[in-house]
């Protein structure tokens, strides 16, 4: 921990953190680690943090949480058609729990392992609950997709289902009543969402811009849109959903869950309509669903229209922890 060197510190860290790191050349232990990379890549690096109370329910399954802390890093990487490599965990509790450690930790390193990522270093405190998570990779010089590629006439495209994380969540929040099995599955995709990696990679050359749905179908899409100078028009039927998804997309906190619910960590891309076959081809090679949503076209901001073409109205565009509604 910060201001502390105790033993019992150190024992933590080595005890659940401390694992081979055959990505590094040096890994925990150290005043930092060391990594090769390697000639002709940029290296990618980005953090997110994950706060008790705000990004997960305070009562979360401890190895749930190891799993999305490092889930929704993994998917910064898929959205840069970056191959990830090396995290570090900045790690914030209350007090010391090993048996929730333990939990936390497995969760974390299951993904770690099967994604081929090394933790390579980290730090410790004290305090409410909270995780930090850095995670790096490589993408070969000039090849990663950015937000900004987006051009009139490119098709949008989306991975995946959308809406059962964000369906989990208004459950939770009283706004919708799933089943009990239909909750029990959504909430599995809140937790355990899977990270696109093969998929972003394999998109390289072909998508002209990429994001990952953090926080919504219509506000990521929309930073794209702003982000390349364009607008977009998404077709509400469109959009594929779960089976859940289907029985609740015709309420209002369904849909809104749906186009604007955070947390599925699906790409959403745009590319050229010549792409559309090797795009398909993809959904086979990889196993992942890829649906066409909607277009690119000139203006601004993104509009979701019904099958005769008239603009939808949806209550609220997406998360925003900073905005006043
Ligand atoms: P320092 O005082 O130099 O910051 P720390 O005592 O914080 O060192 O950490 C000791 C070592 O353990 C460092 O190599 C650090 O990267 C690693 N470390 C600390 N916390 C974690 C963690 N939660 N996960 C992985 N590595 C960690
Ligand atoms: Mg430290």
């Amino acid at each position: 921990m910060a201001n502390s060197s105790s033993n019992s510190e150190f024992e933590l860290i080595a005890r659940h953190f401390m694992r081979p790191t055959p990505n590094a050349v040096l890994g925990v232990g150290d005043d930092a680690a060391l990594v090769d990379v390697t000639n002709g890549m940029d290296l990618t690096v980005s953090t997110d943090t994950m706060v008790s109370g705000t990004h997960f329910f305070p009562d979360v399954d401890p190895e749930n949480l190891g799993h999305k802390a490092l889930a929704v890093n993994l998917s910064d990487m898929a959205a840069m058609g970056a191959m990830p490599y090396w995290a570090t965990l900045a790690l914030t509790v209350p007090s010391v729990d090993h048996t929730w450690l333990a939990a936390f930790a497995k969760g974390f390193f299951d993904l770690a392992q099967e994604f081929n990522v090394s933790l390579i270093g980290g730090d410790t405190t004290r305090g409410p609950l909270s995780l930090t998570v850095t995670i790096m990779g490589e993408v070969p010089m000039g090849a990663a997709l950015k937000r900004s590629g987006a051009k009139a006439g490119h098709d949008v495209w989306v991975s995946g289902n959308l809406g059962d994380a964000a369906l989990a969540v208004a459950h939770r929040h009283g706004k919708l009543v799933l089943s009990e099995a239909d909750y029990r599955e959504a909430v599995m995709r809140l937790y355990e969402p899977t990270p696109r990696v093969a998929l972003g990679q394999a998109l390289r050359g072909m998508a002209t811009a990429a994001i990952d749905i953090s926080d919504g179908l219509l506000s990521d899409l929309g930073h794209i849109c702003r982000l390349s100078g364009v607008g977009a028009t998404v077709e509400l039927a469109a959009i594929p959903v779960s089976s859940i998804g289907e029985r609740h997309s015709a309420d209002g906190p369904g849909l809104t869950a749906i186009v604007a619910g955070g947390d599925d960590y699906e790409l959403c891309f745009t590319a050229p309509q010549n792409a559309r076959d090797s795009i398909e081809d993809l959904t086979e090679i990889l196993g992942v669903r890829l649906t066409r949503i909607g277009q690119v076209r000139r203006g601004k901001g993104v509009s979701l229209v019904g099958a005769d073409g008239k603009p939808i109205k949806v209550d609220g565009r997406g998360y925003d922890h900073f905005s006043k509604a």
